[in-house]
């Protein structure tokens, strides 16, 4: 403006730009000596000199301002300063006009040309450019850093409902971000059910609402009933909401489904005290949060009947286990006296009948104790009684033990311990069973005349970097029929048995899943290498009792 003033030998000159909204000019720049009182000032679009070059787009030389109609204004009294001639130019964008500029009064007070004319326009065209790219980047930059902002908020939403699998909670923190960012005083979450909506969290209101959870809403009550006819919005205020809003005083009122598969599932209810408070970028902003959180809503609700699922299968398997026992023992204690001899006489067959007998009650008491531990695992009642171990007295139980098994397959079993290894801290009933599981398997799985090794040795924990430092190492090799690679990842789950394996020994596949618990519980670790046809080695470290300086 300074520059256009200065070459067009002007006294004066102003700025003036385009508020859309009031259909006004505004003065934003003004050069001269008036130009304290009217920076500021406004000026209808249409009225005025200004005002008719920013209706008609079309630039406007006034060599005798006094004589033109559109002029009403007297000399200014302070400074004696008379506007003669003015030449006016819009300020186009795009084709639109968003300001003018002016220019006053020649000093050497020749009339204005068609030359100054060109000369404006094109200071014009400059600062229509400058003015529209800084109003761009504001509106891009308060763009940019209000998506930024909600994009952050979405994800810290994520995160907290990502890390809760617990239904009540997902919808607290739903209301708790929805009520922040709308700025409302109440609202509620609920959930649609047969007889109406339930209230699953709800916040600012002090009547029976709050009487969370037992409230259930009439599905008939406006919002609700919009939204789930819709599945859109429902946004309401001033009379409109009269007897309808939950808070007696409330303004305006906004409801947003909570959609699963395009089914509304649920509805998010807010209320503020302000009419008209609830804008487009509010709406936008829950109706993303609705999405996100129907998802963490419906994991959670998965969750919890996976859970249920599995409370009444480990509730189940805990019953059966228990009332296993008291008909088997007592099938054992038969079986044994007419073993003894103590009914009668017993001949060979017989005998061999019973020894069928008893070896049969034998697993079915290893099956139902299996069966137990996994129930007393899964409720987390299973408790260890740790103490100093030495290993290799359990290993030498668990052969002898096992050994008849071994030698009716024709295995041998090698144990290649050191002397002088350290003890373990640990279970040492659960440490034989863990050895006895492995062992089992090893003799079990290979076919005849196998060779089954016991190894162990005293080893830093590489295995663990958050374990005990030093570890017993432990080993059992079999040179049997292997694992394919394909079942590998699935040998440690529950009643997973592979094919080869049914092919080859009965089995409840219960036992790996048991005995990695077990290792895992004493602070251990178990993994194992297998190649199918060749053998298989199961290796576990138990950390040992005392901590050895190094
Ligand atoms: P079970 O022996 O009762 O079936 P486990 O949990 O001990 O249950 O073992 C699960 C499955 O893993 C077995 O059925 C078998 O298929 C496979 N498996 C376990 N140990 C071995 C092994 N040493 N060699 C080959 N396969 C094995």
């Amino acid at each position: 403006m300074s520059s256009a003033v200065e070459i067009l030998n002007c006294e004066a000159g102003s700025l003036l730009l385009v508020d859309e909204e009031a259909q006004e000019l505004v003065f934003e720049v003004v050069i001269g000596p008036v130009a304290e009182q009217f920076l500021g000032e406004r000026q209808k679009v249409g009225v005025g000199l200004a005002g008719k070059v920013a209706e008609s787009m079309e630039p406007l030389i006034v060599n005798n301002v006094e004589q033109s109609p559109d002029w009403d204004s007297e000399p200014d009294q302070e400074t004696g300063f008379l506007t003669r001639g003015m030449l006016v130019v819009p300020m186009h964008y795009k084709g639109k006009v968003i300001g003018v500029l002016e220019v006053i009064n020649k000093r050497n007070r020749t009339p204005f040309t068609a030359e100054d004319q060109e000369l404006l326009s094109a200071f014009a065209g400059q600062a229509a450019v400058a003015v529209e790219n800084v109003r761009l980047y504001m509106q891009t930059d308060q763009e940019l850093a209000r998506r930024v902002e909600e994009l952050s908020v979405m994800q810290r939403i994520d995160r907290e409902l990502n890390t809760s699998l617990d239904t009540t909670k997902a919808m607290g923190i739903t209301l708790e971000w929805a009520m922040r960012q709308s700025d409302s005083v109440a609202g509620l979450v609920g959930v649609i059910e047969e007889d109406g909506l339930r209230v699953m969290s709800s916040e600012g209101y002090d009547n029976e609402i709050a009487q969370y959870p037992a409230k259930v809403l009439p599905l008939d009550l406006a919002p609700v009933a919009a939204v789930i006819d819709s599945g859109l919005y429902y946004l309401s205020g001033g009379a409109d909401l009269l007897g309808k809003s939950l808070l007696l005083d409330a303004a305006s009122q906004l409801a947003i489904p909570i959609r699963r598969e395009g089914e509304v599932i649920g509805v998010i209810l807010l209320e503020c005290m302000e009419a008209e408070r609830y804008d487009e970028g509010t709406i936008d902003f829950l109706t993303r949060l609705s999405d996100h959180a129907s998802i963490a809503i419906s994991n959670a609700q998965l969750y919890s009947e996976v859970q249920r699922a599995n409370l009444a299968k480990s509730e189940f398997v805990s019953f059966v286990s228990h009332e296993l026992k008291t008909p088997m023992t007592s099938i054992r204690g038969y079986a044994d006296l007419l073993a003894a001899g103590s009914v009668g006489p017993v001949n060979v067959a017989q005998n061999e009948f019973l020894s069928t007998i008893r070896f049969n009650i034998q697993r079915m008491a290893t099956l139902v104790s299996d069966l137990a531990d996994i129930s007393r695992i899964e409720a987390g009642r299973l408790h260890l009684e740790f103490a100093p171990v030495v290993m290799r007295e359990v290993v030498d139980e668990v052969v002898r033990s096992t050994q008849a098994l071994a030698d009716e397959k024709d295995h041998t079993i090698e144990i290649d311990f050191p002397a002088d290894l350290p003890q373990v801290w640990g279970d040492r009933n659960r440490l034989a069973q863990i050895l006895t599981n492995l062992a089992r398997n090893a003799i079990k799985y290979p076919l005849e005349g196998g060779r089954i090794t016991i190894r162990s040795r005293q080893q830093d924990n590489q295995w663990d970097p958050d374990g005990a430092p030093q570890v017993l190492h432990l080993e059992v090799i079999d040179s049997g029929i292997g694992i394919k690679e394909e079942d590998q990842a699935k040998i440690f789950q529950q009643y997973f048995r592979t094919e080869e394996g049914k092919d080859t020994a009965s089995g409840t596949g219960l036992g790996l899943n048991i005995t990695r618990y077990l290792v895992e519980m004493q602070g251990g670790k178990i993994w194992f290498e297998s190649e199918f046809g060749k053998g298989t080695t199961f290796q576990f470290t138990i950390p040992l009792a005392e901590v050895e300086e190094a």
